[in-house]
Parts: C-alpha cells; sequence; structure tokens
C-alpha cells in the first residue's frame, strides 16, 4: 500500500483542490483530511457518514469543590494559564490539562479527566471511502488526532483492500505536519510564486527531508509572478526536487469548490488535462520513487 501526502506549508495555495482532483483520479483510493483545523475536502467529496467517534484530546482539570477542596487557593496561584477563578472553578476552555493544580492540591481534590474534543468520522464519497475529523470550537490540532485518522485510513485500505491512500495534510511544520507525513512513501508540496509561499516550502522541505520523505513540487498560479516562479524552479533543481508540474491562475479553481466538484468532474478543457498530466507524474514518482 502506497501513501502519498499533500501538503502546502501556508493555506490558500490550492492543496485541497488538487487533492480532491487526484481523488477522482485515483482507481483505487482511500482519502484521509489531515488538515484537522481547517478541514475542507469534505466540501468536494461529499462524505456520507458510516461511523463516527469521540476523540479526547488534552485532559481537563475537575475539582471536587463540596467534599475535598479546603479554599486554600493553591491551584488557583499555580495555574499560568489562568484556568481556575477565583470560585475555585475550572474555565474549560483555558485548561491545558497540564496537571500543575492536582500536583499543588493539598487535599487531592482535583483530578484530570478526558474531555471530548472532536469526532472521527469513517465515510463513503463518491471517489471512494474517507477518514476524517473535527474539532469543537477552541480545540487545536495535534499530531494525536492526525495519527488517528490517518490509522483509520490504513484501517479502511486494508479492509477495502485499496492500494493508495492520498492525504490532504494540514499547513504549517508542527505536529500535525510531522505525523502526517511519517511514514509516507512521497511528499508532494503545493506552492505558488509569492515570498511567505515559497519560505513555507523551503521550511516544509526541510521537514520532509529530515524524515528521509522524498518530496516533489507542483507550482500553482505559477503565472502570477515569473521571476519568484524562476526562483521555485532554481531552488527545486539544486535540491533535486522534481517538479511535477505547473498550473496557472485559473478561477475555475474556487468555481469548481463553490460547485462542491472536483476540477475534473467541472470541465473537461486544459487546466484539468494538466491535473491529469500532474496526477500521471506523481503516480509514477510514488510507484518507482524519486
Ligand atoms: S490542569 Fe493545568 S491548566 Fe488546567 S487548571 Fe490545572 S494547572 Fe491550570
Ligand atoms: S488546591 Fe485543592 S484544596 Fe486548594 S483551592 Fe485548589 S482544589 Fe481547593
Amino acid at each position: 500500500m502506497k501513501q502519498l501526502t499533500v501538503i502546502s506549508g501556508k493555506g490558500g495555495t490550492g492543496k485541497t483542490s488538487i487533492t480532491a482532483a487526484f481523488a477522482s483520479l485515483a482507481n483505487n483510493a482511500v482519502f484521509a483530511d489531515c488538515d484537522v483545523d481547517a478541514a475542507d475536502l469534505h466540501l468536494i467529496l461529499k462524505p456520507r457518514i458510516k461511523k463516527t467517534m469521540s476523540f479526547h484530546g488534552l485532559k481537563i482539570a475537575s475539582i471536587d469543590e463540596e467534599d475535598k477542596c479546603i479554599n486554600c487557593m493553591k491551584c488557583y496561584e499555580n495555574c499560568r494559564f489562568n484556568a481556575i477563578d477565583e470560585e475555585i472553578n475550572v474555565i474549560e476552555e483555558r485548561c491545558e490539562g497540564c496537571g500543575v493544580c492536582v500536583y499543588v492540591c493539598p487535599t487531592k481534590a482535583i483530578e484530570l479527566k478526558d474531555r471530548e474534543s472532536g469526532f472521527l468520522y469513517i465515510s463513503e464519497t463518491r471517489f471512494g471511502p474517507m477518514s476524517h475529523a473535527i474539532l469543537k470550537t477552541a480545540e487545536e490540532a495535534s499530531g494525536k488526532l492526525v495519527t488517528m485518522v490517518r490509522e483509520n485510513a490504513k484501517k479502511l485500505a486494508l479492509e477495502e483492500k485499496k492500494d493508495l491512500i492520498i492525504i490532504d495534510g494540514p499547513p504549517g511544520i508542527g505536529c500535525p505536519v510531522i505525523s502526517a507525513i511519517t511514514g509516507v512513501d512521497l511528499v508532494l508540496i503545493v506552492t505558488e510564486p509569492t515570498l511567505s509561499a515559497i519560505h513555507d516550502l523551503k521550511r516544509v522541505f526541510d521537514v520532509a527531508k529530515h524524515f528521509d520523505i522524498p518530496s516533489t513540487v507542483l507550482i500553482n498560479k505559477y503565472d502570477i509572478n515569473i521571476d519568484n516562479t524562476n526562483d521555485i524552479i532554481d531552488f527545486c533543481s539544486e535540491n533535486d526536487i522534481p517538479i511535477v508540474g505547473r498550473l496557472p491562475y485559473d478561477e475555475i479553481v474556487t468555481k469548481a469548490m463553490v460547485d462542491g466538484k472536483t476540477i475534473i468532474e467541472y470541465s473537461n478543457g486544459e487546466f484539468p488535462n494538466r491535473i491529469k498530466e500532474i496526477w500521471m507524474k506523481t503516480h509514477s514518482f510514488l510507484n518507482r520513487g524519486v
């Protein structure tokens, strides 16, 4: 079973539209939406949920005020997240589950409990099975949640005899990204010719390189700044990173998303043909290596 993660470093590069287009071109794949903070692959793939599971992220402090608390205020004084108020109530959205209050409480009045932070889903889409998740408001994406979405995708692939997992990765270079690329066969970095995107491309490439995962690059909206596009090409050439293709700026990307379709379904012109070529190249790198 092969695994491909599509990442971008920053949001708004068209990463999810590319992942969705790949979903409609892949023959026998499972899809994993690991961009759990801004999950929007479902807007295009429209999953029909078959199974829902609770996700417990951070723990939360729980105080037995009635029987055990002696109002010594030690928890209030020692919580550096200001998650305990003067009435010794836990302010749920501030609690990081660090456990300092449990440690300082002289009467063992505090314990850490599981907190439901979101939900994991197993779904079916018109292109194949999908694993995804949603976080409750104010919850932060974590490597743990990304790992669970990937584990569910792997189980689905084994059960349904799929030979490929296509992962829509999270932005940035933090823990969720590392969880989304660890152990995959290929990373596709979707970038665009802006200074911030180039900066992020370099950072995200370094992360993939550090974990010894081969990278390829797709330059989206290459025609909005040809000089910057040439800088990306130079960077890729200096670092032996294959460029699987370039896409011009085209409103079709937004229009297809608004219509809830992949670019391949939305139109059959030049732009989707380019994506088909990019998919074929990416697929061949997946199978034979970079
Ligand atoms: S677990 Fe940490 S963050 Fe939460 S209330 Fe206790 S000290 Fe504060
Ligand atoms: S540290 Fe324990 S006993 Fe002291 S106020 Fe907090 S909960 Fe109550």
